[in-house]
């Protein structure tokens, strides 16, 4: 086992700060690791709450640290060196090292990957630096505020829940929204067409411009002013392009460091990478999950946490899988969607409530009879009694779970 030469404490190392970093740091404690912890971060900011960023924090009034998950004094109680605005470069397995950018090595004995991921953004002919931002950091969203103000012209690119969330935030503080999808719906990639559906219709009751099957083409100026336009002609003014068209794992210092990758870094149910020293978790990983069978790459508060925990419990050489079942929330106005399971590979669905005038309403994914996922929009108990449903592998029958009159607690009998 590596350890400082000045100490005789084992070194643990973990490269990224954001939510599986901050939860690691406290796990890794509570397990008993005794040694070193150093928490090694690109963003100037100590681990802080990613998930307000495109919803309560776009609007001013709320300062960074507000997001913090703790003050830095607690890392300092708790024995933690945070390297912050330090961005860690590559990982020398023979030497057991992490290279830093301002040019220090540090040793370790287990180094925990958790780098997250990054967004994509696109190539636009005639975009210069600043006309487009995404939405992924605290320093993103402080450039997008100016913008966000009651009459600003935003274009979002991209319907995925961060482009929703964020149109509807925006549409609060009072900006005029245009959101611009290549898929013929949002949340293509997601959902269910009935559940797109009322996405859709809910942002454009509160006036927000959506524009599905767009082909973008470039970006022009007109009078001064920037432009979208489509391959079909049409363009759409703006003060601000934001871009939301889903993130890419940040896994290559594992693959030049020889760990197996594949679409994010590979662990297993421990969440060890191809070397039993070095872990990874969070958005940057890929595993095959327990209970699907299939190969994923999840990127949610709970997946980034729960691994951590695990990861946390097997560097502390305890048993540990990670087996929990997915969830992720999304805030829309008035909306509150749930979301429990994965819904890929569904071959039906039952609607409870009413999804097409209402706001109330729970999309079962059913897969050869089992319940496999579900979308609950303001129906917490639906959530719940939908975890248990897919924990337990139940086959419902459809119309059952979509009969209002059988009480929801009832389906989980
Ligand atoms: P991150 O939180 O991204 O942290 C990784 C950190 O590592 C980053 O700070 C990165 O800069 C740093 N890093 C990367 N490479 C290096 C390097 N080489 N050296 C040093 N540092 C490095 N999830 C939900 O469940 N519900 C939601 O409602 C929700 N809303 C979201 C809204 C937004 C706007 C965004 C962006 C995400 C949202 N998510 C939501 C997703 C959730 O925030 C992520 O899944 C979670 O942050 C993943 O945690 P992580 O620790 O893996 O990565």
């Amino acid at each position: 086992m590596t350890t400082d030469p000045m100490t005789t404490d084992p070194q643990c190392i973990i490269i990224g700060a954001g939510h599986a970093a901050d939860e690691a740091v406290m796990s890794l404690r509570r397990e008993g690791w005794t040694g070193s912890i150093t928490l090694v971060g690109e963003e100037p900011h100590p681990p802080y709450n990613r998930p307000p960023l495109s919803k309560t924090f776009l609007a001013a009034g709320q300062a960074p640290e507000q997001l913090f998950f703790r003050e830095p004094g607690v890392y300092q109680r708790a024995g933690v060196t945070l390297e912050l605005g330090r961005r860690a470069i590559a990982i020398e397995r023979a030497t057991r090292h992490v290279r830093l950018d301002d040019g220090r090595s540090l040793p370790f004995a287990k180094l925990l990957i958790a780098t997250g991921a990054r967004p994509r953004m696109i190539d636009l002919p005639g975009a210069l630096p600043g006309d487009m931002l995404p939405v992924r950091t605290i320093d993103d969203v402080l450039a997008i505020r100016p913008f966000a103000r009651p009459g600003g012209r935003i274009v979002l690119i991209g319907a995925g829940y961060i482009g929703l969330e964020t149109a509807a935030m925006l549409r609060k503080i009072g900006a005029s929204v245009t959101v611009l999808e290549a898929m013929p719906r949002v949340l293509a990639r997601v959902t269910a067409p009935a559940v797109s559906a009322f996405f859709e219709r809910v942002h454009r009751e509160e006036g927000v411009e959506i524009v599905t099957g767009a082909t973008i083409a470039g970006l022009e100026l007109q009078g001064g002013v920037k432009a979208i336009r489509l391959a079909d002609g049409r363009s759409f003014p703006a003060d601000l392009i934001i871009v939301g068209i889903g993130v890419l794992p940040n896994s290559e210092i594992a693959e030049a460091a020889g760990l197996a990758t594949d679409r994010g870094i590979l662990v297993d149910e421990a969440c060890r990478t191809s070397d039993p020293d070095i872990l990874a978790a969070g958005d940057c990983t890929r595993f095959t999950s327990a209970h699907y069978r299939a190969s994923v790459r999840l990127e949610s508060v709970q997946n980034a946490k729960d691994q951590a925990r695990t990861a946390a419990a097997a560097i502390c050489g305890k048993p540990a899988r990670y087996d929990a079942l997915p969830w992720f929330w999304s805030d829309q106005y008035d909306v509150k969607l749930q979301i429990a399971g994965l819904s890929e590979g569904f071959d039906a669905i039952a609607l409870r409530g009413d999804a097409t005038t209402g706001r109330s309403f729970a999309a079962f994914y059913l897969k050869a009879g089992e319940v496999i996922a579900v979308d609950a929009v303001n129906r917490p108990k639906e959530f719940m009694v939908g975890k248990k449903l897919i924990a337990a592998r139940a086959h419902v029958d459809a119309t059952r779970l979509a009969d209002e009159a059988v009480p929801v607690a009832d389906l989980a009998r």
